[in-house]
This record gives C-alpha cells, sequence and structure tokens, in this order.
C-alpha cells in the first residue's frame, strides 16, 4: 500500500478507538438500515478470516462472530462505527459443498445489495494469501464491475507466507486488478494475527467515513 502520513495513521486509529455495534442481520433487502452513513462492505470466501479481520479492525475479539452463528451466515451485517461509518459484512462464498439454491440466494441478495446500496463507498475483497485468487473472487470482482462499486483487494492471514511469494502475488493480483473497471489499485496486505497492515487499513477506511 502507498505511504501514508502519520496523520492518516492518527485518524485511523482515533476512528476504530471508537465505538463500534452491531445493528441488524439482514436476510432479505426488505429488511436493510437506512443508507444514511457511508459504507464500507467486507466480502470474501468462507474463511478467508473476514471475521479475525473486522475484529482486529475494531479491536474486538467477539465483535463480527458473534453475529455469525451457524445458520445466520446467509445474511448482510450491518455494524455502526460511532455514527462515522457503516459497516457491512457480506455473507462468506466459496462453500465447497453449498447447495445450489443457497448459492442462488447469496447471489441475489449480494448482487441486489451492490446495485442499490447509494451509501457504499468502498467494498473490501478479502484474499487469502496462501490461495490467491479463485473463480468465486473473480466471479466477485465481476460483480462490482457490473454494479460500478469500487472495490479493493486486501490480503488476509500474511503471516502464513513468505515476503518473497506474497510479493508475488500482490504483483499477479495487481495485474489482474488493473484490467477491472472498478477495482482499487493497491492492495492491503494484512495479518490479524500479528497486526501487520491493520493500522494503515484502518487509516484507508478513515479517509471514507464521516469527519
Ligand atoms: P471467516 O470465515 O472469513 O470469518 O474467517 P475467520 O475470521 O473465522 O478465520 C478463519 C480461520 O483463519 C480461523 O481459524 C482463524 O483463526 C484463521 N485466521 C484468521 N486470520 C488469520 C491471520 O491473520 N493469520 C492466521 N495465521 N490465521 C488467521
Amino acid at each position: 500500500m502507498a505511504e501514508l502520513s502519520q496523520d492518516a495513521l492518527e485518524a485511523g486509529r482515533l476512528l476504530f478507538a471508537q465505538e463500534c455495534n452491531f445493528v441488524l442481520g439482514c436476510a432479505s433487502l426488505s429488511q436493510l438500515p437506512e443508507d444514511s452513513l457511508p459504507e464500507i462492505a467486507f466480502a470474501g470466501r468462507s474463511n478467508v478470516g473476514k471475521s479475525s479481520l473486522i475484529n482486529a479492525l475494531v479491536g474486538m475479539k467477539a465483535l463480527a462472530r458473534t453475529s455469525n452463528t451457524p445458520g445466520r451466515t446467509q445474511q448482510i451485517n450491518f455494524f455502526d462505527l460511532s455514527g462515522r461509518l457503516m459497516i457491512a459484512d457480506l455473507p462468506g462464498y466459496g462453500y465447497a459443498r453449498a447447495p445450489k439454491d443457497q448459492v442462488q440466494k447469496w447471489t441475489r441478495l449480494v448482487e441486489t445489495y451492490l446495485k442499490g446500496r447509494a451509501s457504499l463507498r468502498r467494498s473490501f475483497v478479502l484474499v487469502d494469501s496462501r490461495h490467491g485468487l479463485k473463480a468465486t473472487d473473480r466471479a466477485i470482482f465481476e460483480m462490482l464491475d457490473v454494479a460500478a462499486q469500487p472495490y479493493q483487494v486486501v490480503l488476509t492471514k500474511s503471516d502464513k507466507v513468505k515476503p518473497g511469494p506474497l510479493g508475488r502475488l500482490v504483483e499477479d493480483i495487481g495485474k489482474e486488478l488493473a484490467t477491472h473497471g472498478a477495482a482499487y489499485p493497491d492492495i492491503a496486505v494484512t495479518s490479524s494475527a500479528k497486526g501487520d497492515g491493520i493500522a494503515e487499513l484502518r487509516a484507508e477506511i478513515a479517509t471514507l467515513a464521516l469527519p
């Protein structure tokens, strides 16, 4: 990621030092919360480390997990970060054995959300550093391109990969993203386990929040 100033890092720290609260989980779009705040969304394959990343960002152990109880995974969970930013945690995708109707339901929910959410500022698509891009990630890039919703790739679990291969992965994904209309060119590299890249991602997100 590009060099960030001390001021930007401090703005990110301050934003995420504030209270973050679970608002609601939506299984259907009729239940969406009002889009009065700027919003960001997190998407990623199941097990990519999405709950861990959200929890690392807000500095809470179980914020995302508490709402991700089994059976409630096919819903969008909304969190309010101190009245300055809404965080949407999209349901994980890419379950190996997901039944077809589940996949269709997921696609309908996420596609409609992305197409209609005027307050959405940026979607963060999480990709496991060990696995790189999968077909399901490319499918969500496509969905975001079509919806004209800007998005940024965030690599997770960077502690699991050596710097050499990690650098090559960033380069390869960067090249691929350059062919996508709505993709943000910078790739965030993070480890929720070690805390790497978390302050930088907070700073990046703070630029999207209300002052
Ligand atoms: P989700 O299904 O995308 O919400 O994924 P989780 O946050 O529940 O994480 C899935 C698994 O990956 C768990 O076993 C986590 O402990 C592990 N994990 C998440 N983030 C990291 C990380 O930064 N480093 C390492 N080594 N493991 C991680």
